[in-house]
């Protein structure tokens, strides 16, 4: 395959001033180099997206939704390509890289089906109060490595249906799907709507800071999120965070344990549990802890690890050496803590890969529950009750998501309303869409992505107030 390189530019394809190796996951081994900018691409790059905005919010909403129809037709026109480069870059199975690319679409579709329309406001005055919404101008976009498709699709269609123009930048590990949406974008759209540059881990400084930027919309850690929010905050642009988390799965005692355990399976371990929505931890009564352990750790051991263009694939590798090292500091944490019932392996010299591994007889003190481990690396904490599990489910700075499992719905609903998390499944965890809001609690994020909610982020709020 023919990879895509440049970097889009004012609607020019453009050589990179800068190398940037891209590695495969699954071999440890640089399979492409493609072009990173330097600042001063950066820099064009914001002044391109500056000079387009008038003319693109002038075009109106009908125009811009069918240029972004077209780019969603696309992208699935050609879903095999982007299905095939998600494999190699972030390393997923071929099944879940092929889930990213059509959500990506649906994500892109429902935008462009989407308005705020001009609406008059019933007030108590004899004038005429009409609420409008305005573009906010450079919306900058900073996408991270586990979705790499998805985040960027679902930032750069609500920002540009509502009258933005962008400069978007993924994560320097996994840099080809956004380049691949550029080249895309530059056939479609006029000159400057969107630019989309990578770099060495290195422009975001400049991107979040730039005094002609307003907006920045940012998916990724926590503490690269605060970074953001102190660069943003002397021209006070806006801001939409969506950061790191901790979800956990509260279990109660009445729940089907063969049902239940491998439903939490599939929610921690999907993507090699580098999600940021995935199970961290699982809170399970002392009734049912050691059957309910057990058969999370049969699947964990029925599970086939490889390289995501294997067949049969249900664990991927890690997506870079970082979080590799990362994820084998957390197994020295599990080993000295708890107890690994399967799991624990590394398998050095070709890919980042790690055994899914289970923990048991581990305490909400361990690093490995606390903190946000976004491995392949699972612990089941040992409570009293569902009221002992939401108390610690909740001594948490992380509210991204959260779970409760219960035989009685209306019970484990009860629960949920307690859980102080943006997000709370009952009998499931991590069904999302485009027309469901996302929104983090605590240092989880700021503001909404997604749905009507998150489109109203992109804008400013224009009111006209009339006397009579
Ligand atoms: P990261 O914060 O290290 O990097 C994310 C992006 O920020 C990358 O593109 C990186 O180049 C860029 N960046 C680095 N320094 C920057 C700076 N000073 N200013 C601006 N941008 C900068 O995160 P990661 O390791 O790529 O991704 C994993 C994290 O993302 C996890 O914490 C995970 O929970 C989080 N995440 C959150 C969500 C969500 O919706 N809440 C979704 C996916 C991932």
């Amino acid at each position: 395959m023919k990879y895509q390189t440049k970097l889009t530019i004012d609607g020019a394809l453009v050589d990179g001033d800068r190398p940037l190796e891209v590695i495969d996951p699954a071999t440890g081994k640089v399979f492409v180099t493609v072009g990173s900018a330097s600042p001063q691409q950066a820099e064009k790059a914001v002044q391109a997206a500056k000079r387009a905005q008038p003319n693109w919010e002038a075009l109106g909403r009908t125009a811009r939704a069918s240029m972004l129809k077209e780019i969603a037709d696309r992208i699935e026109a050609r879903a095999d390509d982007f299905t095939d480069v998600m494999v190699a870059e972030q390393g997923k199975p071929r099944r879940e890289a092929a889930e990213e690319t059509a959500y990506s679409v649906a994500f892109i579709r429902y935008f462009a089906s989407l308005d705020l329309p001009n609406r008059l406001l019933s007030v108590p005055t004899s004038g005429r109060v009409e609420l409008r919404h305005r573009p906010l101008g450079v919306v900058v976009g900073i996408s991270p490595w586990n979705f790499p498709l998805l985040i960027p699709a679902a930032k750069i269609a609500p920002a540009l249906l509502t009258g933005n123009t962008m400069v978007v930048k993924p994560a320097p590990t996994t840099p080809i799907l956004a380049l691949m949406l550029g080249e895309i974008a530059a056939a479609i759209l006029p000159p400057g709507v969107l630019n989309v540059i990578t770099d060495k881990n290195d422009l975001g400084d400049l991107l979040t800071s730039h005094p002609e930027v307003a907006k920045v919309t940012f998916t990724g850690s926590t503490a690269t999120g605060r970074k953001i929010m102190a660069n943003a905050a002397p021209t006070l642009k806006r801001l939409t965070l969506e950061l790191g988390g901790n979800d956990a799965a509260i279990v109660l005692d009445d729940v089907d344990v063969e049902k239940t355990a491998e439903r939490i399976f599939a929610a921690a371990f999907f993507n090699t549990g580098q999600a940021c929505l995935a199970i961290k931890r699982v809170y399970v009564p002392d009734a049912i802890y050691d059957e309910f352990s057990e058969a999370v750790a049969r699947h964990a051991r029925e599970a086939i690890v490889g390289p995501g263009s294997s067949p049969g694939t249900r664990i991927g590798p890690l997506q870079n050496r970082q979080q590799f090292e990362k994820a084998q500091y957390y197994l020295d944490v599990a080993r000295r803590d708890g107890r690994i019932i399967p799991g624990g392996e590394v398998r050095h010299g070709d890919g980042y890969f790690i055994a899914p591994t289970v923990v048991r007889d581990i305490d909400d003190t361990s690093q490995l529950v606390s903190q946000e481990q976004f491995s392949p690396i699972l612990p089941i904490v040992r409570v009293a009750d569902g009221e002992d599990a939401l108390r610690r489910a909740n001594a948490s700075d992380f509210g991204l998501g959260g779970s409760v499992w219960s035989g009685d719905a209306t019970r484990a609903r009860a629960l949920a309303g307690r859980m102080q998390s943006g997000t709370v499944w009952v009998n499931q965890h991590l069904n999302f869409g485009p027309e469901i809001p996302l929104a983090g609690a605590k240092q989880s994020g700021i503001g909404v992505e997604w749905a009507e909610l998150g489109l109203a982020e992109f804008c400013q709020i224009n009111v006209i107030n009339q006397v009579a």
